[in-house]
């Protein structure tokens, strides 16, 4: 098998990434922006691992933010998920993703596709830029999501193994969907010449296991009031879920935040420079164009963004000593109940009760929607769950439109606009 080595953005990443924790550390007081500080050294020293181990010939996997990426660690490889290298582009380099965007239009790819994978689209049409040795996905949330790794098939010819999601989420399902991933890491098996390690897999599951454990706790402390974290956990909390996953930099990660959450609630104070005075919930994804957007709402519309669907898990973590079947289960009832995955590939009563619940759960004024023009099937439920948060919690529901990794549709100051004047409303 003939190696790819192309992989300019990771390097730009880190490189971008580095300068922004050397700010961080270096110019700001100790207890300010901690979040952020945990946030970047777990990424700077997974994209180091990274190059360093691509630059050493391990092999480069692509895949997607719903597929459990602890399944790659049984082998000596690379796993990048697509999504967030698009959307960590468009909130780190300093032109944001929209060059790659543009090159993935300019191809043919339309304006109104998910930038989720355009980012990555536009990249592998750069000449010597980025490339992947194989890629492995669901068939799932969504058509954009198989069209668009189609063209990675098709356009660039990467092997792409797709593992049949299925329909129902019941033990029936996830145990067909178990047996779809085990056949994947065979498939990936043969392409790679490499031969599945079971323990490592096992490492990985425990470092991801750990980090539910805290995740959980993270999420009852900011049930809390006020929320004793600062907003922007949760644009980031999308990408180290899937971006980390199956790493000991995950399970560092959530355990500072928890730390954080927990002494701040015990001592009763607010996330340096956050004053609560309205509470959000945000039913689908936070903006993750811009990194400042999130501190603007903590620091200056005194509005905190206490959750968005990224950052709630309806799964458990996979028991230590769980036979290689039982890891195989595990992970493919995470992967169907993954946020996104689990309220799109279903039936949208799952999505109104999920919104419902979290609203309840994080004691919430009002509610957020980012009506991301890419996702045809989530805006669809908008008037209702706006009817349904009414009816049932009495809260209103804000709907911006807007293209979640382009800030060229909607800019940031249109959104800050329309952010602020809802809340005046609920005053
Ligand atoms: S945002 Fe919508 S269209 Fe984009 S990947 Fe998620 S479910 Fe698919």
């Amino acid at each position: 098998m003939k190696l790819r080595r192309n992989i300019k953005p990771l390097v730009l990443l880190h490189e971008c990434g580095t300068t922004m924790l050397e700010l961080v550390e270096g110019a700001i007081a100790k207890q300010e922006l901690q979040v952020l500080r945990s946030y970047f050294r777990g990424l700077n020293s997974i994209l180091k691992e990274d190059i360093d181990a691509i630059n050493n010939g391990a092999p480069i996997i692509g895949t997607h933010f719903a597929f459990p990426a602890e399944l790659f660690y049984c082998f000596d490889a690379v796993p990048i998920c697509f999504e967030t290298l698009s959307y960590l582009s468009s909130a780190v380099l300093t032109n944001g993703s929209e060059d790659f965007y543009d090159a993935a239009s300019n191809f043919g790819i339309p304006y109104h596709a998910c930038t989720s994978q355009k980012g990555v689209v536009g990249m592998t049409l750069k000449p010597d830029y980025f490339d992947v040795d194989a890629i492995a996905i669901p068939t799932a949330p969504c058509d954009n999501t198989i069209g668009m790794y189609q063209f990675f098939s098709e356009a660039r010819n990467i092997p792409v193994i797709a593992a049949d999601m299925p329909y129902r989420h019941n033990e029936r399902g996830y145990k067909y969907y178990a047996q779809e991933l085990r056949k994947m890491v065979d498939d990936l098996a043969k392409i790679l010449h490499q031969e599945p390690d079971y323990d490592k897999l096992r490492k990985a599951v425990s470092y991801s296991s750990n980090s539910i454990k805290y995740q959980e706790e993270i999420n009852n402390l900011r049930a809390a009031t006020p929320c004793p974290l600062e907003s922007m956990i949760n644009p980031m909390g999308a990408c180290v879920q899937n971006f980390f996953a199956g790493r000991p930099q995950k399970e560092t990660f959530y355990k500072e935040v928890a730390e954080l959450a927990r002494d701040r609630v015990k001592k009763g104070v607010k996330a340096p420079g956050m004053e609560e005075e309205i509470r959000s919930y945000w039913p689908y994804m936070s903006i993750f164009f811009s990194i400042e957007f999130c501190e603007w709402m903590d620091r200056e519309l005194n509005m905190s963004l206490v959750c968005d669907m990224f950052n709630h898990f309806f799964f458990e973590p996979i028991k230590e000593n769980a036979t290689v079947d039982e890891m195989f289960e595990g992970l493919a009832k995470q992967s169907m109940e993954y946020p996104m995955v689990r309220q799109s590939e279903s039936f949208a009563d799952v999505f109104l009760d999920d919104t419902l619940f979290l609203a309840k759960k994080f004691n919430v004024d009002c509610a957020v929607f980012t009506a991301h023009i890419g996702c045809k099937q989530s805006v669809s439920v908008i008037q209702i769950l706006k009817e349904v948060l009414k009816d049932e919690l009495g809260i209103p529901l804000l709907t911006i439109e807007l293209d979640i990794g382009d800030k060229r549709l909607t800019s940031i100051e249109t959104i800050k606009k329309r952010v602020r004047e809802f809340k005046k409303t609920l005053l």
